[in-house]
């Protein structure tokens, strides 16, 4: 079961500290979201999840973290400025602005009207000024997606790593795209998060490799608690690929308002690179670039055996943190009918994507000895580095399961008299609800059982 409503999901968000609008005693800023205390523990597990079975699972992948400001000659040179746009119509009745293909009927979609004007390129990159002369000279762009530093990059990391292809380079950090229109919550926002990986291959090994990368990462979405029942393979049409690419892959996920791309996997051939070594070529900045052979292609890799210098092809798996945070939202959502006609909300989150790993609770708040036990034993938990673990010190312990069902807190561990008596506790299980008692003693092994699956 999901959600099935966004309604629901922004509610549960707002009142219990995952997602609040960005700038809201302002008044807001639209297409913007921040994250609580909460939110940011999910989306740091999400980016860690990514980062595990990308960079530590493997041995033919590094990562990296790039700057965000970036000299336009890159976004010039990876043909950004050019075609990284959306077209854009405007309501000529109601002033407001709708990217094209959203428009249904060829009616506004905000008051009805047919008034529209003819579609044009609105470019999405935000620009900045770069030190403290404002002059057409001194701008630099927002990066608009973290792949281009990748390649920037390239030799680089190369050089400094000892690997052949094929192998990747992986990223997460933040992206800005000026999106005419943001809605759906968190799906479409102006500052995001993405998680990227440029894996480099011989060319002619491209499309095996696209289809490797399009498994693996339907395995992974699924391991992040996405039934794959609400997961489909869309093949971009060619007339609607981006300007890079040779065929892309969308994994589309059945989001509360509609089946919508939550990753991108593109085969980006040798275009970035190719377009890096030729764009230093025109600057002067190689002598001659010839970009099969030629070793003065800066971005090019020397093949051990022929001694050819190739230009590798890229696959490109590019997730959206908010995108797979909201999905795995929606799928851990679940109101369960209780006896008496009572409802409980759970989030059936997998345990290492839970904000909270686990809460120990005092039966009484106000009892030293039982609030110490509980402490002692939070410490223990917390000390093995497999999340926020919580002293849940409210006193009511109805309450404080009902809370820890509603943010997704795979096990609640009361201490209660007994405890101080025989060393045991109770050890409530979110999703099946049964309580068992335990020798405090083990439940550190137990605890990790549970986060580490
Ligand atoms: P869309 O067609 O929905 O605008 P896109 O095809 O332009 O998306 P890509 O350029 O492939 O998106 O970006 C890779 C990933 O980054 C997307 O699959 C998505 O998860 C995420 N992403 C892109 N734009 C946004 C946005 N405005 N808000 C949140 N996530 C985004």
């Amino acid at each position: 079961m999901t959600a099935e409503s966004m309604d629901k999901l922004v509610a549960l968000c707002k009142r219990r500290g995952f997602i609040f609008q960005s700038n809201e005693i302002y008044g807001g800023l639209q297409g913007l979201y921040d994250y609580g205390p909460l939110g940011v523990e999910l989306k740091n597990n999400l980016k860690r999840s990514w980062w595990n079975s990308m960079v530590y699972e493997r041995d033919d992948i590094e990562g990296i973290d790039s700057s965000i400001l970036t000299n336009p000659l890159v976004l010039k040179h990876s043909g950004h400025e050019e075609t990284f746009s959306d077209p854009l119509v405007d309501c000529k009745s109601c002033k407001s602005r709708i990217r094209a293909d959203h428009i249904k009927e060829n009616k506004c979609p905000e008051c009805g009207s047919e008034d529209l004007t003819d579609p044009r390129p609105f470019n999405l990159m935000f620009k900045t000024n770069v030190g403290p002369v404002e002059d057409g000279s001194s701008f630099a762009y927002l990066r608009p997606e973290t792949a281009q530093q990748i390649f920037t990059n390239f030799k680089n990391v190369l050089d400094s790593t000892p690997h052949h292809l094929p192998f990747g380079i992986a990223q997460t950090g933040k992206a800005f795209r000026n999106e005419i229109t943001p809605r759906n919550f968190i799906f479409r926002v102006r500052e995001f998060e993405q998680m990227e990986l440029e894996f480099f291959v011989k060319p002619g090994e491209d499309e095996k490799w696209h289809k490797v990368w399009t498994d693996l990462r339907m395995d992974w979405w699924e391991k992040q608690g996405i039934d794959k029942k609400n997961l489909e393979l869309l093949e971009v049409p060619k007339d609607e690929l981006a300007h890079y690419s040779k065929a892309t892959v969308d994994i589309m996920y059945k989001y509360p308002h509609g089946l919508e791309e939550l990753e991108g996997i593109a085969n980006r051939t040798d275009f970035d690179l190719g377009s890096h070594s030729r764009g230093q070529s025109d600057l002067g900045l190689t002598a001659k670039v010839d970009k099969n052979t030629d070793s003065n292609a800066k971005l090019a890799v020397q093949d051990p055996d022929t001694k050819d210098w190739i230009v590798p092809y890229v696959i490109e798996p590019s997730a959206g943190v908010e995108r797979g945070f909201l999905a795995i939202l929606n799928e851990a959502f679940k109101v369960e009918e209780l006896e008496g006609g009572k409802e409980r909300t759970v989030l059936s989150l997998k345990p290492h994507l839970s904000p909270i790993k686990a809460a120990v609770i005092p039966l009484k708040r106000n009892n030293e000895d039982l609030v110490q036990k509980a402490k002692e034993l939070k410490n223990t938990l917390q000390s093995k580095g497999l999340g926020r673990v919580l002293l849940e010190n409210s006193g009511n312990i109805g309450k404080s399961y009902r809370r820890h069902d509603e943010i997704g807190t795979p096990m609640c561990i009361t201490i209660d008299f007994e405890s101080l008596e025989d060393g045991t506790a109770t050890i409530r299980d979110r999703d099946t609800m049964e309580q068992k008692r335990l020798d405090i003693s083990s439940i550190s092994e137990y605890f990790k059982e549970i986060i580490d699956n």
